[in-house]
């Protein structure tokens, strides 16, 4: 469907579409399509902008993955369809290793998802081997790369489920995740929790680690000393009721 830039709706729309043709092509899930659907509630009541808890958020992100000392992006399959070109330049800016991980469990799934990834530009895309796993997690998104997610010490997870979330903090990772929902298990066991859609966040998250690239180390962990992701979740919350009651 051809959407005029026009409508006012044209962003939330040319997302929609582009979720719908990941499940044609087979990388995104139909469980995918309902998560979507539980995110645009979401990016709605939050005014569909990059609010300044997120930007806060983003720039710790930023501070941490560049103090990272073995770093990975975990892409699903929302993730691949919405933003395949941004996470592959994020994952170039800043040496990062990209590793698909998705819920529902499927080799073929996996393997479009990858091919997708390298359609768009991305360097190099590992896959879960069977051979390792993570602890702390029963389902299929324990098996993770040996070489990626299981040695990493910072796992970026762009729309992660809660559950994974808090396996790998137990695993001792730092984990940033993106997610629209303050109040989701995800959101809640994070390090950072970017409270805005990946949409927007991907691309901010890259300028400012561009920024950043100069700063020393000791300048990237003040930045971190600095952040307080329960507040800024706090303030999430706040932001949701004061546009309720606007
Ligand atoms: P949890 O398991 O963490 O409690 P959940 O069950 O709500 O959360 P899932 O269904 O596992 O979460 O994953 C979907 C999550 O992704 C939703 O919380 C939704 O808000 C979020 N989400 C969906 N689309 C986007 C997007 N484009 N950007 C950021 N977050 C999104
Ligand atoms: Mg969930």
């Amino acid at each position: 469907m051809k959407i005029p830039k026009s409508h006012p709706r044209y962003l939330s729309l040319t997302a929609r579409e582009k979720i719908a043709k990941g499940v044609e092509d087979g990388i995104t899930s139909l469980a995918g399509l309902a998560a979507h659907g539980r995110g645009e509630a979401f990016d709605y009541l939050l005014g569909e902008k990059t609010t300044k808890p997120a930007g806060e958020s983003i720039e710790a992100a930023a501070a941490m993955m560049l103090l990272a000392k073995s770093l990975v992006i975990s892409v699903n399959g929302n993730t691949a369809a919405l933003i395949p070109e941004e996470i592959a330049e994020l994952s170039k800016i800043i040496n990062a290793r990209l590793e698909v991980n998705i819920f529902h469990s499927s080799k073929k799934r996996e393997i479009k998802i990858k091919g997708h990834l390298l359609k768009h530009n991305a360097k190099e895309v590992l896959l879960p081997k069977k051979s390792a796993k993570i602890r702390f997690i029963s389902s299929n998104r324990r098996y993770v790369n040996p070489g990626g997610i299981l040695k990493a010490d910072v796992v970026f997870v762009p729309l992660e489920d809660g559950d994974r979330t808090e396996a790998l903090v137990k695993n001792r990772k730092k984990v940033i995740v993106v997610e629209l929902n303050p109040l989701s298990r995800s959101a809640q066991k994070a390090t950072i929790t970017i409270c805005d859609n990946v949409i927007r966040a991907v691309p901010l998250l890259t300028k400012t680690i561009r920024q950043y690239k100069i700063y020393s180390k000791t300048r990237l962990q003040k930045v971190i000393k600095g952040y307080n992701n329960k507040k800024i979740l706090k303030e999430a919350l706040k932001n949701i009721s004061r546009n309720l009651a606007k």
